[in-house]
């Protein structure tokens, strides 16, 4: 090697070291979507194949090679349960995964450990073999349970199925979102569709930046995230705007997968504060205020008023 080729690769280094991003914020911040309640009831907007439909192509169309969709076993009986397993079947074509949202969506609060357990067995057995099937219970309502035996019971009954906690670190009410456009439809209200996206958009891209905020006050890192969202027409809609939002804002949306293997799958907080993801329980377990750690969307109140002054078309009723 030449003097001068040696002195231009050493003085490249050195360029390399002066400008590289300080440490903390070289890792983009990854996060992967998560989908409850599958297959969820009918919305406003379409029929609950059109909307796997939807949400599948929004997927693709937003380069998201893998997220996961919990399922309720019980939805597969009810009317809007119809055609629910090849939708199923449909997401894991598409090369996402399925995993455990109980068979009847339960609380563990106010019920017997030993009934829920077996309502999550009698869903376990649907999946069971089932391709793209991951070993991941989802608490619905993400209730995990406010004392420590009913905690402690279904902790441990996880442990002997060889299941884990499929958490949520970035809990969002899309659910109360999509309930307001849904009435809205009904009530033959007027309202902005673009608007509605924003609204949306915003709110997923600043929910998931207020839990990212409360993960590095507490970790001093960004844990891999994962979003809870629904099944929703929503999602249908406006799934790869989310995307490029959350892109727009730093984001990279990785695979659940990667998600789940992030130091932080392996923590059992010891807390009850548990209900708000995992982000929160770690950072109640580790003593700050738990009053604190709500964001501030995660009101049906809020988020209709919002959805009143921007979405709704002015001058109507
Ligand atoms: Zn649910």
């Amino acid at each position: 090697m030449t003097f001068v080729v040696w002195a231009r690769a050493a003085i490249l280094a050195l360029l390399a070291v002066c400008f590289a991003v300080p440490a903390g914020a070289q890792d983009a911040r990854r996060i992967a979507l998560s989908f409850d309640d599958v297959p969820r009831f009918q919305g406003g907007f379409m029929t609950p194949d059109e909307r796997t439909i939807a949400l599948i192509e929004g997927l693709k169309e937003a380069g998201v090679e893998q997220a996961a969709f919990f399922v309720t076993t019980g939805n597969l009986e009810d009317d809007y349960g119809a055609h629910g397993e090849a939708r199923i079947q449909a997401y894991v074509d598409a090369g996402h995964v399925i995993a455990n949202h109980s068979h009847s969506h339960g609380w563990l609060w106010n019920g017997d450990a030993a009934a829920y357990i077996a309502d999550l067995d009698k869903a376990e057995a649907w999946l069971a073999g089932r391709p793209g099937k991951r070993p991941w219970y989802r608490f619905p309502y993400l209730d995990e349970g406010r004392d420590l035996e009913r905690r402690d019971a279904v902790r441990a009954a996880l442990r002997e199925r060889g299941l884990r906690n499929g958490y949520v670190t970035v809990d969002l009410w899309d659910w109360a979102i999509d309930n307001l456009a849904s009435e809205a439809i009904r009530d033959k209200r007027e309202f902005d569709l673009g608007a509605l996206g924003e609204l949306y958009v915003e709110t997923v891209v600043q929910g998931a930046d207020f839990f990212d905020r409360t993960a590095r006050a507490t970790l001093g890192r960004s844990p891999v995230h994962v979003l809870l969202l629904h099944e929703t027409d929503l999602n249908a809609l406006f799934i790869a705007d989310v995307v490029a939002g959350l892109e727009a804002d730093g984001w990279t949306v990785v695979t659940i997968d990667e998600a789940y293997r992030d130091p932080i799958a392996r923590a059992e907080p010891d807390t009850l504060h548990l209900g708000g993801g995992r982000v929160n329980a770690l950072a109640a377990a580790a003593g700050r205020d738990p009053d604190g750690l709500a964001y501030a969307r995660n009101d049906e109140a809020e988020l209709k008023r919002l959805f009143e002054e921007r979405v709704i078309v002015k001058g109507d009723k």
